[in-house]
C-alpha cells in the first residue's frame, strides 16, 4: 500500500497498544519501504526531476509501474518484504525495545500483510524470499477498489477504537 496508509496505520497501532503516538512504531510500520524501496524511489525521483514535460504526470506514471528500473532494486525491495526479514526485525526489536517489541513486530507484520495483496509484478510479495513462492496481488496504484477497501478498513478501525 501507499506510504501514507502505512504511516497512519503505525500511528493507530501505537495509540491502541501503547496509549500514545509513537514515532518508533511508525518507523517500524514503514521500515520495509524505508530500506527496501529507497533505491527505487530515489531513481524514480531523479528520473522525474530530469523529465522535461509534466513532472506530476510522470511521477504518477512511475508510481503505477510494476517493474523496477534495475534488478538490484527488486532484490533490495524483496529483502525487506518477507517473513525472514520480519523475524530479523523481531529479534532487533526484542533486544533494543523490549517493552514494546510486540507492537513493533505487529507494525512490521501488518505492513507485509497489506502489501501482500496490493502489489504485483516486481513488487509482488514473496513471503519466503529468496524462495520463489509468490502471492498474486493486484497493484494498489492500478486498482482503486483495493485502495478504497483498505482505507475503509483503516478508518472503520480508527472510528471503532476512538468510540470505545
Ligand atoms: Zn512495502
Amino acid at each position: 500500500m501507499d506510504l501514507i496508509f502505512h504511516v497512519i496505520l503505525g500511528l493507530f497501532l501505537s495509540k491502541i497498544f501503547i496509549g500514545h503516538y509513537s514515532l518508533l512504531v511508525v518507523i517500524f510500520s514503514i521500515l520495509p519501504d524505508i530500506i527496501g524501496a529507497l533505491p527505487y524511489e530515489i531513481n524514480k525521483f531523479y528520473l522525474t526531476l530530469k523529465y522535461k514535460g509534466n513532472k506530476i504526470k510522470k511521477y504518477i506514471s512511475y508510481t503505477k509501474r510494476t517493474k523496477v528500473f534495475h534488478n538490484y532494486q527488486k532484490i533490495i525491495y524483496k529483502s525487506t518484504h518477507n517473513l525472514f526479514a520480519l523475524l530479523l526485525f523481531l529479534f532487533v526489536a526484542k533486544i533494543f525495545f523490549p517493552d514494546i517489541y510486540i507492537v513493533l513486530f505487529l507494525a512490521y507484520f501488518l505492513h507485509l500483510f497489506f502489501d501482500s495483496y496490493t502489489h504485483e509484478g516486481d513488487f509482488a510479495m514473496q513471503p519466503f524470499y529468496p524462495f520463489k513462492l509468490t502471492v498474486k496481488g493486484r497493484s494498489w496504484a492500478l486498482n482503486k477498489k483495493i485502495v478504497l477497501l483498505n482505507w475503509s478498513l483503516l478508518i472503520i478501525g480508527i472510528v471503532y477504537f476512538s468510540l470505545k
